[in-house]
């Protein structure tokens, strides 16, 4: 496994139709777009389209808007997301998504992500 280390976050919510939040045990809270969630898909299908520098979102005759239609726990490490065009094998790990995280708010200084309340 090269997966970054990083406990399961305290609360998981998702709104299907905004994105991904988490919560964890030390007071992080990370906010994802369902968008940017499913154009960086960390399965092997997806990582192909990407290293071929195509587009993963939006594909030719994707539903729009983007939505998700589910989502399931993966074990202690992740959540998997069932995408409104049937894609379901990117299993976002806890680890992956805090460095995503890390690296975001590394890159805006904004610790709330694009949907905190300091963009209001
Ligand atoms: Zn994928």
């Amino acid at each position: 496994m090269d997966l970054p280390e990083a406990p399961a976050p305290a609360a998981v919510e998702l709104d299907r139709d905004r994105g991904l939040t988490l919560r964890w045990d030390d007071g992080h809270v990370a906010r994802f777009t369902l968008e940017e969630l499913r154009v960086n898909c960390p399965c092997a299908r997806c990582r192909e389209v990407r290293e071929r520098g195509d587009r993963v979102w939006p594909h030719p005759g994707a539903p729009a808007p983007l939505r998700a239609s589910g989502a399931e726990l993966v074990g202690g490490w992740g959540i998997t997301i069932r995408w409104n065009d049937g894609h379901d094998t990117g299993i976002y790990a806890w680890g992956v998504l805090r460095a995503w995280d890390r690296a975001r708010t590394a890159r805006t200084g904004d610790p709330d992500g694009p949907d905190g309340p300091g963009d209001a």
